[in-house]
């Protein structure tokens, strides 16, 4: 039985592209299927990223697909105290997501993958030697199957939550300047968020447990002057990695794998590291006919991410259990403390557990803070960083 192509990858977001990219820059035989009509539509993303995590996917800040830069974020409690960090040093830019992922799939085409689009993959068959992948319109048979099909395709049953994200017109924000919103009653796990586009046009969104994201926008704007241009609703995973990114002849990258930061659900930089090092392992395990080599991808995510997903996890577990009095005490005592130039000079944007001790250090310089959130987890979170 003969393969249609070596490698098919079902989806062509971020991660699908990526993998496909690296797998066809070894001469391998490559075909992309997405469901979509055009790549990068519908956006369904902030954009975030640091100028450092794009190069490392191999891709430069040009002002094609960079919509802006930021240089501070002003963070609010419940109640109103603010905290402004001092971004400058993070190097964050706001990325175009369509002209994002249209770039990586020239890059990828340039390498020779082929890129099927309006192809919805609706079942992959790996019984036999070869994958079999049926879409309406055919069926292809590859030896390897990179599933890049995004949350739709995660089977988890816990960390999912409700998210919806407007393009709004206003002129109440500053350009290189994000906003965060926490509320554990409003946004439960959670926060709003409002990340500037240009001086006039912003990124709002919200995310929550049980949250309905239409009414919460809707309230946060009726009374800021905002014209809304664009809404979109998906939801963010914030529940951690697989245990296995691999079953046999089927390799998971990006959301699809689980591959989001459980702090943020940032997933760009996490799944594009996911989605290269996959693309790597697939393309020596193919030309070495070595399937033990599709083993290296797992290992060696985890070796970079594993820790740092743990702490995010553990992390993410005490925010869950706070109460607003909590985070407004958080809040209040941050701005007065040396923390924030700290935080402002070493926290990564990558790799929040940078971020995560230092705030760490807030809780426990106060005693009776400390107490109540030992109760929470406190101890677990400590024990991570030491191991
Ligand atoms: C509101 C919101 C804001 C976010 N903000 C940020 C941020 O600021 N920074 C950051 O790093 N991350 C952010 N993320 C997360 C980020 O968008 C994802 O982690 C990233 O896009 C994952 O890429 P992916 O390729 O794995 O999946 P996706 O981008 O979801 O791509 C999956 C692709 O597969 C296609 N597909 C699905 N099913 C099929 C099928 N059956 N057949 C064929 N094709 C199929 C889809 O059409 C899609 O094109 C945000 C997410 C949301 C929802």
């Amino acid at each position: 039985m003969e393969s249609d192509f070596d490698v098919i990858v079902a989806g062509g977001g971020v991660c699908g592209l990526i993998a496909a990219k690296e797998i066809a820059s070894s001469n391998l035989r490559v075909s992309v299927l997405e469901e979509n009509f055009e790549i990068g539509i519908p956006e369904r993303c902030a954009g975030l990223i640091s100028v450092k995590a794009l190069t490392s996917l191999g891709l430069f800040p040009s002002r094609k697909i960079v919509n802006n830069e930021i240089k501070r974020a002003l963070v609010y409690s419940p109640l109103g105290s603010k905290v402004e960090i001092n971004a400058t040093k993070q190097k964050i830019v706001v990325l175009n997501r369509r002209e994002f992922d249209r770039e990586i799939a020239r890059i990828a085409e340039k390498y020779g993958a082929f890129i099927d689009l309006g192809q919805k993959v609706l079942n992959v068959d790996d019984k036999d030697k070869l994958v079999r992948v049926k879409t309406a319109k055919y069926e292809r048979k590859a030896k390897i199957l990179v599933d890049a099909r995004g949350l739709s395709s995660l089977r988890s049953k816990h960390g999912f939550l409700q998210a919806a994200q407007y393009d709004i017109q206003g002129s109440w924000f500053e350009k290189d300047r994000v906003e965060v919103y926490l509320d554990n009653k409003v946004s439960p796990g959670f926060f709003k968020w409002l990340i500037p586009l240009n001086e006039d046009i912003a990124r709002l969104g919200v995310a929550g447990y049980r949250i309905n994201p239409y009414e919460i926008l809707d309230e946060f704007i009726k009374n800021r002057k905002a014209k809304v241009i664009k809404k979109v609703a998906s939801p963010i995973f914030v529940g951690g990695a697989l245990k296995n990114f691999v079953h046999g002849k089927i390799v998971c990258v990006g959301d699809a794998a689980g591959q989001t930061k459980p702090t943020t659900g940032g997933g760009i930089f996490t799944g594009g590291v996911g989605a290269l090092l996959a693309g790597k392992a697939i393309s020596r395990s193919l030309i070495n006919d070595d399937p033990l080599a599709l083993r290296d991808y797992e290992a060696e995510w985890k070796r970079i991410f594993g820790k740092e997903f743990m702490i995010m996890k553990q992390a993410r577990k005490i925010y869950e259990r706070i109460d607003n009095e909590r985070i407004e005490e958080i809040i209040k005592k941050l701005s007065c403390s040396n923390i924030l130039n700290e935080l402002s000079d070493k926290a990564d944007f990558d790799y929040h557990s940078i971020g995560i001790s230092q705030i760490l250090t807030i809780i426990r310089d106060y005693p009776s803070l400390a107490l109540d959130f030992i109760k929470l987890g406190l101890s677990t979170l400590f024990n991570l960083f030491k191991s």
